[in-house]
């Protein structure tokens, strides 16, 4: 059985509950995976043990604090083994794994969302059409989140290498605005905004109906140009996230094909614009006509009661 390197997606600390389903994904490919885990302290790989992996890699390194994409990828890459490497389809795994398919010399395919043997799925063409490749050997591939079911989890075998004195630069300090919220490429139930939110303030309202029903915030990227508050994490499309949530609930959003390309592939969409003829509602499964403003307290208030 030819071995797999799973790159465990990481944040707040921990490793995330995606890096489970990357585990179902090496084993459709019938590969033996190994789970590699960056960090800055190794007890963080004692939470990375699952069915069918029978070796965790801790590797510690102090430029593992805040994000960067060459010294992640050279700390990983030198502690990682060979093998296929698996890693989630976020921007920062899909940029770790473009990097590290460069050192290796390996091909990339990115936003995996279907393993038959060895041939893969992903959209092109920004979610137009599907294309299927076959691997052979070694090669680097990202799986979309909310794909693969979750691996169960399971004792870790941990080992720790440490990469600390092999970095020559690090990212000392990021400053960001601090979010509690799920991040919209991990989530199983977003609720966007669009332009049509009218104001920056108006995203409390979708945030109070994310609340009731356990979903992540996202918008378009006409809000998040419009309005300083909305920042650039949120934005889904083809030039922000790709999100893959069973899901979505677009708040007045037109559905300009760069917004779909991020999030036609949810399972089900809801969408809730005043305009009848808004082209979203030719891709939603579920549409309301109606402003937000009338909308959006009947559903909080109705999934209020049935989730109590
Ligand atoms: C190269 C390129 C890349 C792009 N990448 C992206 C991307 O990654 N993501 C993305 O989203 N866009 C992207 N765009 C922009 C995209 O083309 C659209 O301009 C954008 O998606 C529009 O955002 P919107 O639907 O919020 O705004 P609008 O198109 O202005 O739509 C607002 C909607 O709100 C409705 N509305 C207004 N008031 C209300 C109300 N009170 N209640 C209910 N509904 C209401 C209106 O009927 C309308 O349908 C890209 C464009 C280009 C050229």
């Amino acid at each position: 059985m030819s071995e797999s390197i799973i790159i465990a997606e990481t944040g707040k600390g921990s490793v995330s509950a995606v890096t489970a389903e990357l585990v179902s994904a090496a084993i459709a490919l019938g590969t033996s995976p190994t789970v590699v885990v960056p960090c800055t302290d190794a007890s963080m790989a004692d939470n990375a043990g699952y069915d069918g992996v029978s070796r965790t890699i801790a590797v510690k390194g102090a430029c593992f604090e805040n994000y960067d994409a060459a010294s992640w990828a050279s700390a990983i890459d030198a502690a990682a083994p060979s093998g296929i490497i698996i890693a989630a389809a976020t921007p920062q795994s899909k940029d770790i794994a473009a990097r590290i398919a460069a050192k290796r010399n390996l091909s990339v395919v990115q936003d995996v969302v279907s393993i038959d043997g060895m041939n893969l799925t992903s959209p092109i063409y920004s979610g137009k059409a599907m294309q299927t490749v076959a691997i052979s050997g070694d090669s680097v591939i990202s799986v979309r989140a909310n794909v693969f079911p979750a691996a169960s989890s399971a004792a870790a075998n941990v080992s720790v290498v440490d990469q600390s004195g092999d970095v020559s630069t690090a990212v000392q300090e990021i400053m960001a605005r601090a979010s509690a919220r799920l991040d919209v490429s991990e989530a199983n139930i977003i609720v966007s905004g669009g332009r049509g939110m009218g104001s920056p303030e108006n995203f409390s309202h979708l945030e109070k109906l994310a609340d009731v029903i356990g979903a992540a915030v996202g918008a378009s990227r006409a809000a998040v140009d419009t309005w300083d508050d909305i920042p650039h994490s949120m934005q889904v499309g083809q030039t922000g996230k790709t999100v893959n949530p069973n899901l979505y609930i677009a708040v007045g959003i037109s559905g300009a094909i760069q917004h779909l390309a991020g999030m036609r592939s949810s399972k089900y969409i809801v969408a809730i614009n005043k305009d009848a003829d808004a082209p979203i509602f030719a891709h939603a499964d579920y549409g309301i006509v109606a402003t937000w403003e009338e909308a959006l307290p009947v559903l909080e208030s109705e999934l209020s009661s049935m989730m109590s």
